[in-house]
Order: structure tokens, then C-alpha cells, then sequence
């Protein structure tokens, strides 16, 4: 079927424009599980369970999500403990991870790594294991039913004790091989000492999982530095603040090491005042891998699929730059090598127009007119 070339200017918010690049297949790299919940779902479960919802949930932009100020985490932090206290049970959660997959799989995503700590769901679910276990299974079952590759990151909350996150890095262990490819260290980035949790990534990566910390977002350069020399850091959530110190954006190059940035949670949490300021041309051009991701879509209103619109319109990228970023976010993760070759494959026919099961456009997906060569393998 042969795609109508748009005349006008390319605008994210047109419906069209969002649909070309919910073609474009893509990894989601940067989800984590309560901020991939549907905001219908949320009033749903809501409802269900009786209980009332802080109005910053109800309507989050017109929430002040600020983090850089006094106490602004912890405004954050509620509304996703408020969120989150919604998955009850295991229905809850099989439910959330399945409308997850369906919306990834509208987003163009191939495969997704969805990012949870098992702690703040274990009371709910049986226990640190039985959470791992219900997720895993869930997750398989989503994909077989969405053909979304489903993979999950055991994350630990860098506020807690380093001895919890290598009692989660134990756990993650077991289940390498078996669904779990990675370990990250989340919540409140100005809290904690990264060096301390050296051991659990330690373990974590003796067993053959990816170290993906989350840094560089609310500290800058030296955070990022410690992820990668202390924790091993194989791909780092954000970590856009390396921007600021050339020889460290040289050593994430050197050592293939992806960013999961994610422009509209770094606007929402004022982190940086607009997209326009989200580095990533800064960052391809310094030989660093970009993966975009929506970090929690429920908190911030916006998925995968306008994450490369934002960008796009902020930085006016090419179709070839916005297929170097999918190709990008394919090659940083866990998937497995056939599952990459084929979204790579993807990625080249969606630039040079072609649709899957159809006909080359007249000018490529929006009219640019540039070649699968453009992307990098
Ligand atoms: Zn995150």
C-alpha cells in the first residue's frame, strides 16, 4: 500500500507523523513496570479498590514534578507508590504487563526491557522470588500473545542498604538465562554512594547480566563515571549530564557503553528546561549510543513513539537519524541476535520506505528520500 507523501511540514503532534514512526521498529530499553500502567487502567483499578488517587496522578501535568528542588523526589516518589500500591495481586500485574506489550507493540517496539524492584511488590505477591517468577511468566505470555519480546531488569533502590541490592543481585542470578538480562539501580540519584553497590553488580555480571544503573540524570559526569568504573555499567539509564565532559563521552564510546535517554522525563522532572536541550545529536556525534526511552509513560503522559517525535522536532533529525537512533536502541539491547537482525532489517526497510508486506513510497517514509545505507548494521 503506498504511504501519501506529506506536503507539509513535519509536525509531532499530527497523527500521521506519529503513526510513520510507530512503524519504525525500535527496543525499549528505559520502562519500568507502575509507569508503563495505562492511565485508564490506573482509574479502573482505581475504582475497583476503592481507593482515591492524589490529584497530581489524576492530571500529572498539572503536577509540579520537579526533582532538582527540596523534597521534589519525594513528590514524585508518592505518586508512583500511589500507582503502584494498585497492582494488588497477580491479576493486577499480569494485566498491566499485557497492555504494556500491546502498547509497545503499537509504539513499533520489537522487544522490551521492563525494569522492576521486586522489593516494593513482594509483600503483595508472595514474596521476592514469586514476584520474579509472576513477572517472567507474565512477560512470556504477553509476548507470545503480541510478538513483543519481553525481557526484565532486577533493579535496586540505591536508597536502601547495599546488602538488599546484592540479596536482588542473588536473586537476579538465578533467573540469567531464564528471562532476567540485567541489573539497575534506581529511585533518587542525589542519595546513596554508587561505589558501594560494586558487589551486588559484581554478582550481577559474573552471571552473565548487563549492569544498567541509572546515572547521570540528577548528578552529573562523576556519576556517570562512577556507574561505568565502579558498577561495570555495560549501558547506563539517561546519563545525558556525560555530555558535559568530553574525555567521559570518549570512554562510554570507547567502551560501546548505550545511554537510555529519555527526553520527556528529563523535561517533566526539570531536569532540563525543554527537548531542545536533550543532548542527542551531542551524543551520536561523540560516537555514543542513544536508546530512547519513555522512562514512566503513566507519570508523564508520553510513550515511546513521541519520544522520537520530540526529538525530532526539537532537533530537526533527518529520517536517517531517527533510523540511527531505532538501530541504536536495537544494537544496546539484550535481544536475542536473531531478534535483532530482524528489527535491524526493519529499521533499513522503514528508511527506504518500504512497508512490511507492501510497496516502496514514492520518497521514502516522509519524503526525505534516503537509503537503508544510512543505517549502520
Ligand atoms: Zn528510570
Amino acid at each position: 500500500m503506498q504511504e501519501p507523501a506529506d506536503p507539509e511540514p513535519a509536525d509531532p503532534a499530527d497523527l500521521p507523523e506519529l503513526t510513520g514512526l510507530a512503524r519504525l521498529p525500535k527496543a525499549h530499553l528505559h520502562l519500568h513496570l507502575t509507569g508503563g500502567m495505562r492511565p485508564a487502567t490506573l482509574l479502573e483499578l482505581a475504582a475497583e479498590q476503592g481507593r482515591s488517587l492524589p490529584r497530581g496522578l489524576l492530571d500529572p501535568a498539572a503536577a509540579d514534578l520537579d526533582v532538582t528542588v527540596l523534597r521534589g523526589w519525594w513528590k514524585f516518589q508518592r505518586l508512583y507508590d500511589a500507582a503502584r500500591a494498585l497492582l494488588a495481586g497477580p491479576a493486577q500485574v499480569r494485566r498491566v504487563v499485557a497492555e504494556i506489550a500491546e502498547d509497545e507493540r503499537a509504539a513499533g517496539s520489537g522487544w522490551v526491557e521492563l525494569q522492576v524492584d521486586p522489593t516494593t511488590y513482594a509483600p503483595r505477591l508472595g514474596g521476592l522470588q514469586a514476584t520474579v517468577e509472576l513477572l517472567l511468566d507474565a512477560m512470556a505470555g504477553a509476548a507470545r500473545d503480541t510478538g513483543v519480546g519481553m525481557a526484565l531488569v532486577v533493579a535496586a533502590n540505591r536508597t536502601r542498604h547495599p546488602a538488599e541490592a546484592e540479596t536482588l543481585s542473588r536473586l537476579a542470578r538465578r533467573f540469567a538465562g531464564r528471562g532476567v538480562v540485567g541489573f539497575g539501580l534506581s529511585n533518587d540519584e542525589t542519595r546513596g554512594d554508587t561505589a558501594a553497590f560494586a558487589k551486588a553488580f559484581r554478582l550481577a555480571r559474573d552471571a552473565g547480566l548487563l549492569a544498567v544503573p541509572h546515572a547521570g540524570e540528577l548528578r552529573g559526569p562523576r556519576s556517570v563515571r562512577a556507574a561505568v568504573e565502579r558498577l561495570g555499567a555495560g549501558r547506563l539509564g539517561h546519563g545525558i549530564r556525560a555530555v558535559e565532559d568530553p574525555a567521559l563521552l570518549a570512554l562510554l564510546a570507547e567502551r560501546g557503553v548505550a545511554l537510555e535517554v529519555c527526553p520527556t522525563a528529563n523535561v517533566a522532572l526539570g531536569v532540563l528546561p525543554d527537548v531542545s536541550r536533550v543532548p542527542v545529536p551531542a551524543l551520536r556525534a561523540a560516537g555514543v549510543d542513544v536508546a530512547l526511552g519513555a522512562d514512566d509513560p503513566l507519570l508523564f503522559r508520553s510513550g515511546l513513539v513521541e519520544q522520537y517525535a520530540a526529538v525530532r522536532a526539537a532537533h530537526e533529525l533527518s529520517p536517517a537519524a531517527l533510523a540511527d537512533l531505532a538501530a541504536c536502541s536495537v544494537r544496546a539491547s539484550c535481544a536475542p541476535e536473531e531478534v535483532k537482525a530482524r528489527l535491524l532489517a526493519g529499521v533499513r526497510r522503514w528508511l527506504a520506505g518500504v512497508r512490511p508486506g507492501g510497496g516502496a513510497t514514492a520518497a521514502g517514509v516522509d519524503g526525505a528520500g534516503v537509503t537503508a545505507a544510512d543505517v549502520p548494521d
